[in-house]
């Protein structure tokens, strides 16, 4: 088998594993506890702390731990608005984000929030512009994703932290699929919040981290204990904090490495499939995450693509994982302009450190076989073009 879905989640890395197991074994003292014992567990999530902050050039007490990104999101968004209501109610955010940004968001407009979701382009790229031009007199936040999880555009950040600043107005990012992939630093981007997620980098999953700049309130999503100074309550997750301390020790040290090896592979795969006709790359062409593309293969359906490549022995997704088992294309697709019919033959191939040179081609090879065969097959294809050509 070749697992090209690291964007859907990764495998546990040996070396995480190791750290985890003693706190999954004898060391099971809870950090809040006062003798030695449990100070160990203690020690442990702070050096865990320290190590995802370096990641991010943030400090380690910006650092607040989570049960996955998602609750991440979920926190910054209902904990911006629930303390700043009395200063606004608007919220600027994307049409593309994640469903734990947009659901959120769409909770909130029930509760009498204003949302703006700001178009992207046919790259999937937010305009700096128009994030401008969406600031009004009660914009109390702006949440724009680092990197698309279904196409891998990256997005300008760093424009988009600018305005914020200059207008003073809190700013997120969901970081999920750029975390410990490319380089991040929150100082330079001017973010005030950033939301992070193990399984991406090599943890088990259900672990993840918001980035919270020195001096920003925001109210609780999780109240309870003291845990993680008064801000998320819960005995905290030692083994899974642990992990993540390590994934992300790792991907510091390993990411101009895995960038050169993974872009490298990546610009491979996606030039020998493009060379089936009517394909086409969706995303940015260059400004893009090292190890995601997504391809269109016109005339199929998303779903027998994914079976079929299975079959070949290769996992991989369509769309988004997180829409799988839904018929419509995504929300993404639908987004960066793709009609319908064409948007349905999306196929998401996402490499890791664990691709081996030489899966680009084998792979490459499953999709040329599977469009092949499902084409002879398709209701839609017609003398070697689809329907609608
Ligand atoms: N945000 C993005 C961009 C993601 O890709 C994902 C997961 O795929 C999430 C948030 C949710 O993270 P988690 O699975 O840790 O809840």
């Amino acid at each position: 088998m070749i697992y090209a879905d690291n964007s859907a989640t990764t495998k546990v890395k040996p070396e995480v594993l190791e750290k985890m197991l003693p706190f999954l074994q004898g060391q099971y003292g809870n950090p809040s506890s006062l003798y030695a014992f449990a100070y160990d567990s203690k020690r442990a999530v702070e050096n865990a702390r320290e190590e995802v902050a370096k990641v991010i050039g943030a400090k380690a007490r910006e650092i607040f731990f989570t049960s996955c990104g998602s609750e991440s999101n979920n926190w910054v968004i209902k904990g911006v608005a629930s303390k700043y209501r009395d200063k606004g109610n608007h919220i600027i955010t994307s049409c593309i984000e994640h469903p734990a940004i947009i659901q959120t968001c769409k909770y909130l407009e029930k509760q009498g929030f204003r949302v703006t979701y700001l178009p992207v382009d046919e790259y999937g790229s937010v305009s700096p512009e128009d994030v401008r031009k969406a600031i009004c007199e009660d914009t109390i936040l702006i949440s724009v994703m680092m990197a698309n999880n279904e196409i891998g555009t990256i997005q300008p950040i760093r424009e988009i932290g600018e305005i914020a600043k200059e207008k003073d107005i809190l700013f997120h990012t969901d970081a999920v699929q750029a975390f410990g992939h490319i380089p991040i630093n929150v100082d330079e981007l001017n973010i005030d919040f950033l939301s992070l997620s193990g399984h991406k980098i090599g943890t088990p999953k259900g672990i993840g981290a918001l980035y919270i700049r020195t001096g920003i309130k925001i109210d609780n999503l999780i109240h309870g204990g003291g845990q993680e100074k008064n801000r998320r309550a819960g005995t905290e997750n030692v083994p899974y904090i642990v992990g993540l301390g390590e994934a992300a020790r790792l991907a510091n040290e390993n990411m101009a490495k895995n960038i050169e090896k993974l872009t490298a592979m990546r610009t491979a795969l996606v030039e020998r499939v493009l060379k089936i006709p009517y394909t086409k790359l969706t995303g940015h062409p260059t400004n893009r995450l090292p190890g995601l593309c997504s391809i269109i293969i016109e005339g199929i359906e998303g779903e027998a693509l994914l079976l079929n490549m299975y079959n070949e022995g290769i996992c991989a997704s369509s769309g988004s994982a997180c829409s799988s088992g839904s018929l419509d294309p995504s929300h993404v697709l639908l987004s960066i302009g793709l009609p319908h019919h064409i948007a349905h033959g999306s196929l998401r191939l996402s490499l890791g450190e664990d691709n081996e040179p030489g899966d680009e081609i084998k792979i490459a090879e499953a999709v040329e076989k599977v469009a092949a065969r499902l084409r002879a097959m398709s209701p839609v294809w017609e003398n070697g073009k689809p329907m609608w050509e």
